[in-house]
Parts: C-alpha cells; structure tokens; sequence
C-alpha cells in the first residue's frame, strides 16, 4: 500500500500545481519546520520598474540611463531588465550602445566598457570594493529611496559615482496569504535577500515576517551557508527560490522548492516545483505530505 499511497500523493501535487521530483521528498517534506523565503521573485513578483533616475551634480541624465541600460541589457537579473527597459524607451527606437568587457558579478552588479567608459552598475558595496565612495548628495539619494522600501542602485564610470537608479518591486497579492498559511501549519518563516535591509524590513512587515527573521544583504554564496546555519542550530530547513543565486540554498536545504516561474538552475536545484510561482502552493505542499504519509502510517 505504501507506493500506492506515495504515487496518489504525488498526483495529488500536480492538481495543486507541485511538481514532486519523487516520493521519496515527500519524507523530508512532512518533517519541515522552518520556511526560508528569497525575496526578489519569491515574494515579491520580481518585475520591477524604474521609478527615479537621480543623477550627480554634475551629470547627465539622459547620459545616466544609457550608460547603465545599455549594461543592464546584457543581464537577466530583474533589475537589470527594468533599468534596461526604461533606457531602450528613452532613446525611442534608436537602440542602446554596444557594451564590451561585460561581466556579472552575481548578487552585487554588473560592470563593462559602454561609448569608452568603464561602467558599474550595482549595490554601494560593489562600487566601494572598486574604490568608488558616493558623494554625499547621491548618498542622501539612496537613503530616501531605500526609506520608501525601494531599491537603489548605484553607477559610476571612470572611477567616480554619477548617479542613483531607483526601482520598485512589489509584493505579490498571495505572499500575506501564503505566510499565514504556513504559520498555520506550525511553521516559522524567514525571509533571506540580497537586497538592502530597509526593502526587506518593509517587505517582511507587508507579508507578516517577524523582522528578527529577516536576513538582508546576504551574498549568494552565503544564502547557502545561511540553511546550514539553521539545520546545525536543530530546524528542519525549506527553501523557496527562484534566482541561479538561490540555486545552492535550494539543493542545501533539507527541502528546495523552487518557482515555476523562475530560473531553470533553481528549478534543476529544487525537489519541489511550485508551477505557478504562487507562494500558498509552498503550504500546500507541506499539508499534502504529511497528509499522505499519515495514511501510510
Ligand atoms: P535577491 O536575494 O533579493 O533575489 P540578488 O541576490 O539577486 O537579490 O541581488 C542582491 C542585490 O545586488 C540587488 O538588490 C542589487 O542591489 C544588486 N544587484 C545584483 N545584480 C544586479 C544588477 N544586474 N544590476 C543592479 N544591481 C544588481
Ligand atoms: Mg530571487
């Protein structure tokens, strides 16, 4: 009866919407205890959209958004997709420069040649570790955007910061639901980004995750290092991803689900797909299990 039990459980799932990579996750699956969630993707739907683009005094604005669009444009990352966006619609058709020596620095930024500068686009600390400080007034920038819960994003060309890109993600309209879901469940969720502390602080406080649960400005290398952290201090880890910067927290957890909707590393990484990409499925899936290896026991 036992396969037979495990085979409707894993059908069950995909009426749900939860690809079970087999019967077998459904063990470790039941034993959860502790739900990390990425933010940008996971909770928040990860399209994002410029909202300000705040130059140096000095610099100009128009040349701002094209030096870092067209750099934005050769990554994937959701804010590179929207800084690159509002770039390619300000130049009306007329296409963003070509970008040479382009490199992604996963979690920090992207850098490259754009019309002969050196371009960086990214997190302060990406710029400090290149010897860029922020001058005080972009200083003061990024301060209020990160105030108002949204990202900021720094570029700097030839060695000195030229302005702040501000971008708006939002929360997705299941996320609330989805965390009360699993705290029904008896489960403690977490929150774990890259992003600055102030985006996650006001994103947890939308969706209902206590701000002592919150781990902000964490490295995709550390992400990782992070569930370790957790099963060593005795929880039984879940994961939820979507981003390639997800994917080794994914396969570190005792349990990986991943977004249907996001990256095909995090997917590969994950035991769980969530097809949809809608949170509440990740709850779901925790009652399917223990519902269904309670009829075996
Ligand atoms: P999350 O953990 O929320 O999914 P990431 O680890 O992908 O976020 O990125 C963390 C931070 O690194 C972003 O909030 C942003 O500040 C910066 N960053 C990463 N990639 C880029 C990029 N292509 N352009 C600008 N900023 C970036
Ligand atoms: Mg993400």
């Amino acid at each position: 009866a036992t396969p037979t039990a495990l085979m409707v459980g894993t059908g069950r799932g995909a009426q749900l919407g939860i690809l079970i990579r087999g019967p077998e996750v459904l063990e470790s699956t039941r034993r959860v205890d502790t739900v990390v969630l990425d933010k940008t993707g996971t909770v928040t739907t990860g399209r994002m959209a410029l909202t300000d683009v705040l130059p140096a005094a000095g610099t100009d604005r128009a040349l701002l958004l094209r030096l870092a669009g067209a750099l934005e444009d050769a990554s994937e990352h959701p804010i590179a997709r929207a800084v690159a966006a509002a770039a390619a619609e300000a130049e009306n058709g007329a296409g963003l420069p070509a970008v040479s020596d382009f490199a992604n620095v996963p979690g920090l930024g992207v850098q490259g040649t754009v019309e002969g500068r050196r371009v960086l686009v990214g997190q302060e600390k990406f710029l400090a570790d290149r010897a860029v400080e922020l001058p005080r007034d972009l200083a003061d920038a990024k301060a209020a955007v990160e105030a108002s819960g949204r990202t900021a994003v720094t570029v700097a060309w030839d060695g000195e910061a030229r302005g702040v890109l501000a971008v708006a993600d939002t929360v997705k309209a299941t996320s609330a639901e989805a965390v009360r879901r699993l705290r029904a469940l008896g489960l403690t969720p977490v929150l774990l980004t890259g992003d600055n502390h102030a985006v996650a602080r006001a994103v947890a406080a939308e969706v209902g995750i206590d701000a002592a649960d919150v781990h902000a400005g964490v490295r995709p290398e550390d992400k990782a290092a992070m569930i370790t952290r957790l099963r060593a201090a005795g929880r039984t880890v879940a994961m939820v991803g979507d981003g390639v910067n997800d994917a080794a927290a994914l396969a570190t957890a005792d349990l990986g689900l991943a977004m249907g909707t996001g990256t095909d590393a995090a997917i590969e990484a994950g035991d769980l797909t969530l097809v949809r990409g809608d949170l509440r499925a990740a709850a779901d899936a925790i009652r399917l299990a223990r519902r269904t290896l309670a009829t075996i026991k």
